[in-house]
Order: structure tokens, then sequence, then C-alpha cells
């Protein structure tokens, strides 16, 4: 059988799938009789051994590659060996008749609330590790084999509903051969970090967790948007040289990945870095691209359940700032609601979320967690060349509003003495067309703008960006998006302003030419579509860009356009 989706990040393979599905930890309230309490005792001390298995397992294979990710299952090896809520727990057992899970849930639960209360955020940090080992325990003592991205057994196929941020954020690489998910459209937070990765990936496929079975071998085919269940030897031959193929082109395209981007008729083009996170496959990008023109923070704030500190921040961005030297590294102020919830913060349920408070009305709205962000980032900005992006800006209160927090944060800074860069550049996304159409008040307010044309598209086009529903109706090519982008760039270039595309289209094959066409001499995008957008820079004549921009323009539908791009660029993708 043949299933479709939508492909978000090229590439091929073929593997046994992996069902995941996140285990939630339900306890049982029935009381044990008198004389099981020897036997539930034995069964709870079975769990502990055979989940500290587990946990030597996992820090035995990242000893190897990830000291740091390492050092967090010692920790956790500890955990489980506490003495005070071991004691705890084998009373709850002995004197309450509690079977195990329920105790070790009590337990566990009445220490991380503890430690939960802590004012010092690293041993309030400490409260999600004593819940996660707590899972964990609970669902060895149910029988429940392990299931966590972060260390797989084998290379596999992950078949999900969806892939939550912090599946994606400790997702084991090596090990993933290819993601199939229910849901999520090309630039929902799955298909970003896929791509980022390199893996192949192919997300909408309806009912995929029924359709398949766990160790099924499939083929993912992210060129075309099928998995095939069942696959014939034909079928797998034909998948090993398609995978030879596509591994060649790579290949031949990793020639340009440190090549200057400069059309054949000598304009220049920055390729910048899209990071989501730091960790040190991420930073080599920094090798071949000309600054970071987008670096979602949000990875700092999720799956913890506090928020990170403002030391914390500091250490972080001063890295990523000093590794960029004097190349532009673009902080962009926290991004969350919308699709990206996180735990650390209390956010009320909301019907539309991403129409709701999401991104900087929420830093607005929490003005500690803004301000403790941008002491940080502008502490760091004395150690590189730091460029402060604030998303989802509306309107020109919008970016009022954000700039006057700024210089407050700054008169602090000042009057406590910490030194700051005097060269620190303001600027706005742009992915509400509202703001688009203010571009010429914008330019005049800000010193540079990036277009986020996921976010763009999703609300020109009035359409979830992250429903498989109505997909079709996500149109990235769509020719009002580009009318947007064009008046955007019109306004910035005249106003001598950096502008910058870091949404999915700068780094897309077809999107990248009419974007230069335009005017645009900033693209931003993963490390995957670096060597590729270099490529088309070196062989795209720039008065060919803007014929093909003003083509693109004049083109009444999406499909059009994309036909058009298709065939006007042919011999350069081929
Ligand atoms: C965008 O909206 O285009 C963008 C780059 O931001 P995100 O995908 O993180 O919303
Ligand atoms: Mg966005």
């Amino acid at each position: 059988m043949n299933y479709h989706g939508n492909p978000v990040s090229r590439g091929i393979a073929a593997g046994p799938v992996f069902l995941y599905q996140p285990f939630t930890a339900a306890v049982s309230d029935i009381q044990i009789e008198e004389n099981a309490v020897g036997r539930a005792i034995g069964d709870y001390e079975a769990a502990r051994h055979n989940a500290c298995n587990e946990l030597e397992t996992i820090r035995a294979r990242l000893a190897a590659s990830d000291l740091e990710k390492a050092k967090i299952f010692t920790a956790h090896i500890d955990i489980l060996f506490d003495e005070a809520m071991d004691g705890d727990i084998r009373e709850l057992i002995e004197q309450e008749r509690c079977s195990p899970d329920r105790a070790i849930d009590e337990v566990y639960e009445k220490y991380a609330k503890i430690l939960g209360k802590s004012p010092d955020p690293l041993i309030k940090e400490r409260a999600s590790d004593i819940r996660d080992v707590k899972t964990r325990l609970i669902r060895v003592w149910n029988g429940v084999p392990e299931k966590n991205l972060s260390s797989l057994p084998s290379p596999a196929v992950i078949v999900v509903h969806d892939l939550l941020p912090s599946d994606t954020a400790t997702l084991d690489r090596e090990n993933v051969l290819a993601i199939v998910t229910e849901i999520g459209g090309s630039t929902s937070h799955s298909a970003i970090i896929a791509r980022s990765y390199g893996i192949p990936a192919i997300l909408g496929v309806e009912k995929a967790m029924e359709r398949f079975t766990q160790g099924e071998t499939v083929i993912v085919d992210a060129l075309t948007g099928e998995v095939i269940t069942r696959p014939t030897e034909q079928q797998l031959a034909d998948c090993a040289e398609k995978r030879r193929q596509f591994a060649a082109r790579q290949t031949q395209l990793h020639a340009f990945m440190e090549k200057e981007a400069v059309t054949p008729d000598g304009v220049r083009v920055d390729i910048e870095l899209n990071l989501a996170s730091v960790g040190e496959q991420e930073l080599e990008g920094s090798k071949c691209t000309d600054g970071v023109g987008l670096f979602r923070t949000e990875f700092l704030y999720l799956g913890r359940d506090t928020l990170p500190t403002e030391d914390e921040q500091f250490e972080i961005y001063r890295m990523v700032l000093t590794k960029f030297g004097n190349r532009p590294v673009t902080l962009r102020t926290l991004d969350v609601g919308g699709d990206k919830k996180l735990d650390c913060l209390n956010l009320p349920h909301e019907e539309n979320p991403f129409l709701g408070n999401r991104a900087l009305r929420l830093c607005f709205d929490r003005p500690g967690i803004f301000r403790t962000q941008l002491r940080a980032a502008l502490r760091a900005s004395v150690y590189g060349n730091l460029w402060i992006m604030f998303p989802m800006v509306g309107s020109m209160d919008d970016i009022r509003h954000a700039k006057q927090v700024v210089s407050d944060v700054k008169e602090e800074l000042t009057a406590e003495g910490v030194s700051f860069s005097p060269d620190v550049k303001i600027g706005i996304m742009i992915e509400i067309p509202s703001i688009a159409l203010m571009a010429d008040f914008a330019a005049q307010e800000v010193d540079f703008a990036s277009i986020g044309t996921n976010d763009l598209c999703q609300y020109t086009m009035a359409v979830d960006r992250l429903n498989p529903a109505v997909s079709r109706y996500y149109q990235s090519y769509s020719p009002a998006l580009f009318r947007l982008v064009k008046h955007a760039a019109d306004m910035f270039i005249k106003n001598s302003k950096p502008i910058c595309v870091c949404g999915e289209l700068g780094g897309d094959r077809l999107g990248a030419a009419v974007l230069i066409g335009l005017g645009v001499r900033k693209l931003s995008m993963s490390i995957s579509s670096v060597a590729q957008t270099r490529k088309l820079v070196n062989e795209l004549p720039m008065k060919k860009a803007e014929e093909i921009a003003a083509k693109a323009l004049s083109l009444s539908t999406a499909q059009e356009v994309e036909q058009y791009l298709n065939d006007s660029l042919k011999d350069i993708l081929a």
C-alpha cells in the first residue's frame, strides 16, 4: 500500500517502524493485601533495578558523544537510589499497603513539589528530573518497554501523531531514519527540525498511527511524499538506488557549501543560518554562513518546569555571539504560544492560539520574562554583533512598545554599571500582513526587518499552518504572498535598511529565486538548504531573477507560479 503526505524534508529511507506514543503514568488506587507486601517490595526493587539498567545503557551510549547529556542520566540514577525517597516508598507499601506504582507516584511527586518551590532555579529544575525518573520507574513497573526518542535501540522510521518540540530537542539523530507524522505542515516545528537535521520527513499522513504496525518495514520517500508498506524486493532495491542518487547529488551540492553566494552578474547575497538550538552540530553551520539570520530562542524555555535565568541565557547568547565573531547574530525574542506551548508557563487554553496571546504579545503581558531575556542579550552583546528581533509585530504601537522596553532595560543596565554594545540593532519580523502593509513606516522606526514567510503565509491565506485538512490552502507560492513580500522589501530597500527572509521560503529551491529577484539580499535558512541556495545564486543571473520575480507577480494562482518556477529554473535545479 502507498500512503501520501507532505514531504517536508527531502530524502528517502527504508526501515522498521517505531510507533511512538509517549507513556503517560496512570496509577492504581487498589490497596494490596497484607500478605502481598513482600512481593510488592520485591516488584518495586526489580523495577528500580531494570530502570537503572536502562539509564546505564543510555548513559554509556551518550558518554561517547555528548558528555553533558550523559551527566543528566547519571543524576537520574542518583535519584533512583535516593535514600529518603526509597525509605518513604517502602513505608507507604508496608504501612499503607499502597501498590508500588501509587507509592512511587506519591513520593516522587512530593519531592518534586518541594524542589519546585525552591527559590534557587537550579534546585527547582531538579523537579522535572524527578518527574522524568518517576515516569520511567512506573513504566518499567508496568512492564512497558522504553519509548523515548532520545535513545532508540536501533535505526527506525519514527511514526508519531505529532512531534513535540521537546521530543525533537532530544531526538536520537543517529538512529532516526525518517519521520512520519499525522499532523503538521511544511512550516511546523517538526518540519523545521527534520530539515535542519537532514532527516527525511513526511507529515500529514492520515491515521498513520493506525495504519502502520510496530516493526514492519516501510519505505519513506520524502522526495515524492509516499510511504510504502510491505515493499517488494524490487521496491527496496529501487529505494536503495534512489537513495544512492540522492546522496550523490547532495555530495555535488556540498561543493557549494562554502562558496560565496554571488550571481554570475556580480550581485552578492548573504546566506545566513536559522538556529533552533546550540548543539555542536548546529553550530558547525557557523563555518559556512554569513551570520545567524534567525536565532529561535524558544529551546531555552522548552521541556522544563522553570524559566531560564538571566545568567543561563547570557552564557548561551555569549557562546553563539563569540562563535560568529563580527557576523550578525539575529536573536529573536521569545516566540511561544501558537504551536509552541511551555511547561514552565501555565498558559490558559485559547480557542485560537495562533491569533492569541503569542510571542511579543505574551512578552508584553509578562514583562519580567521579556526584560530578563533582553538583559541577558544586551549583556552578551559585547561579545559579538547582536541584532535583536521581535516576532509577531502587528502595528507601529507594538514596535514602539518593544523599543521602549529595550530602552528601559538599557537604562537599568547603565545604572547598574553593566556594559553592553552601543551598536545593537533593533528589528522586527514581518509575519503579519498588517505590518507588511505598514512597512514604509516600520522601515523608519527600526534598523532592519526579516520576513517570516511561514506565518506571513498562514495569516495572509487565513490557514492554520499545522492543520493537514487545510494544507492545500497554505500556498507558499501564492502571488498574494509575493506581493506582500515585494511591498515590504521595497520599503526597506528605499530606506536603505537591511531586509532578510528567514521563513522557509528563503531556503526553498524555487522561492529563493523570486525573493532575490524582488531585491532581497539576505536569506536565512536551515543548514540543509545552504549549499543548494549558494548554488542557485551562483548560477542565476540577477537579470533573470528579476524577470522571474516580475512574472511570478503577474500570475494569478500559486499553482501557475510553481509551474512557471519549475520550468524556468529547470536547468539550474537539474
Ligand atoms: C516564520 O514565521 O516564518 C518564522 C521564521 O518563524 P517561526 O517559523 O518560528 O514561526
Ligand atoms: Mg513565525
